[in-house]
């Protein structure tokens, strides 16, 4: 294999080797169910701890409020029926959320309706922000739950989360953000932010797959997902995944030490590659976000013109380059990304389009090599494009 570069980062990222050789470490000597009361489950128990209050650390909020979960995906569905069944319990009330919000949410919005809950949707802008005028007409005292993503996974667009939840709390409501593509990018912090929920997970910030975290705000409501043993309180079932959530933990306290140097290093990365691009290619246009603080730093979503955002991806695969057409959940579809058409774009540019994300362990000679092989990519394709 010749040279490969990873810029799919929003899709997952490599494991720090810091958190590698701690859970490398850990693996073989603990190994007890940190549910038991005996040295071994003890010891286990203690990495547990270690991590909660490291990621308590990072999100602004008390060890307490911290639930491990198998992912931000069982995190946001455990909110979303949380809602539902306050809204049956009451018999009424309403969800508000986007349109532009993780396929998790996506899907359990479907979900809930097919069940008779009430869920509105409010629309984005062409910057791929929530439009606040149809937000504030969309809240009113049956708002049971208000959530909004921190940080778009396709165009990187960070939305206003401090100003939302003061709305949803006004008129009652709980708010909930998924902050999963902000963290160890964008300062989040439950207090300031005056969460009631937030969800994210550990592999997108250079931890390992498969554990989650949900922040739920002390004596706030809430009902397991999965149940089953007393795990965390009882609002989370099943035997913990002592090294994952330690690695986790791990990652969390890098993220936070890292926070201001690696966001500056994300956005000049991906700020060259945006002016390579522009300066290089005719017929682009750059989707989402434009403002530096309304952005995920590492995040470039880019439509070319008569081409097709799959055939970018496979001659970039060819060359050694990792990119996106979108959400990585949506991949194998040949549908447009859902979230591009809500920003607005019209069918064949969205099709057209191609997510660049960056993380940590990319360097700006990677920029440079993605610089020298597009353009002639694009100029090919354009070259035998029908369309
Ligand atoms: C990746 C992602 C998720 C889902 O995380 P899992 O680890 O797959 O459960 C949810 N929301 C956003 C914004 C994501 O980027």
């Amino acid at each position: 294999m010749g040279r490969l570069i990873y810029l799919d980062n929003n899709a997952t990222t490599q494991m720090a080797p810091e958190v590698l050789d701690a859970i490398t470490k850990a693996e073989p000597v603990v190994y007890g169910n940190a549910s038991s009361m005996h040295t071994f489950g003890r010891e286990a128990g203690k990495l547990v701890e270690d991590s909660r209050k490291n990621i308590a650390d990072l999100l602004d909020c008390d060890p307490s409020e911290i639930i491990f979960t198998s992912g931000a995906s069982e995190a946001n569905n455990t909110v979303f029926m949380i809602a539902a069944s306050i809204i049956q319990k009451r018999g009424g009330g309403r969800i508000v959320t986007t349109t532009i919000e993780h396929p998790c949410i996506m899907e359990s919005v479907k979900y809930l309706r097919t069940k008779g809950i009430h869920v509105d949707q409010v629309p984005v802008n062409r910057d791929g922000r929530v439009n606040m005028e149809a937000l504030e007409k969309l809240m009113g005292p049956d708002v049971v739950l208000v959530s909004v993503m921190t940080g778009n996974n396709e165009t990187g667009s960070v939305q206003p989360i401090a100003k939302i939840s003061e709305m949803a709390h006004k008129c009652g409501a709980l708010m909930h953000t998924d902050a999963t593509q902000a963290i160890g990018k964008l300062k989040v912090s439950c207090r300031d932010w005056n969460l009631d929920y937030l969800s994210c997970s550990g592999h997108k910030f250079y931890g390992p797959k498969g554990v989650g975290v949900l922040y739920a705000r002390k004596g706030i409501p809430f009902e397991p997902f999965v149940h089953g043993g007393e795990q965390e309180h009882g609002r989370r079932a099943g035997t913990y995944n002592t090294i994952g959530i330690y690695g986790t933990g791990v990652a969390a306290k890098l993220a936070k030490e890292n926070i201001d140097e690696e966001s500056r290093k994300l956005w000049a990365m991906r700020e060259r590659l945006r002016e390579g691009i522009i300066a290089n290619i005719p017929n682009v246009t750059v989707n989402g976000c434009k403002e530096r603080e309304n952005c995920l730093p590492g995040t470039l979503d880019v439509s070319f013109e008569n081409v097709e955002g799959e055939s970018i991806l496979l001659m970039l695969d060819m060359a050694g380059v990792a990119v996106s057409t979108g959400s990585a959940c949506a991949t194998g579809s040949l549908e447009p990304s859902y979230v591009l058409l809500a920003c607005g774009l019209d069918v064949e540019l969205a099709h057209g389009s191609i997510r660049f994300s960056f993380g940590r362990f990319n360097t700006m000679e990677d920029v440079d090599y993605v610089l020298e092989i597009l353009p002639p990519i694009i100029k090919r394709l354009r070259a035998i494009s029908t369309r």
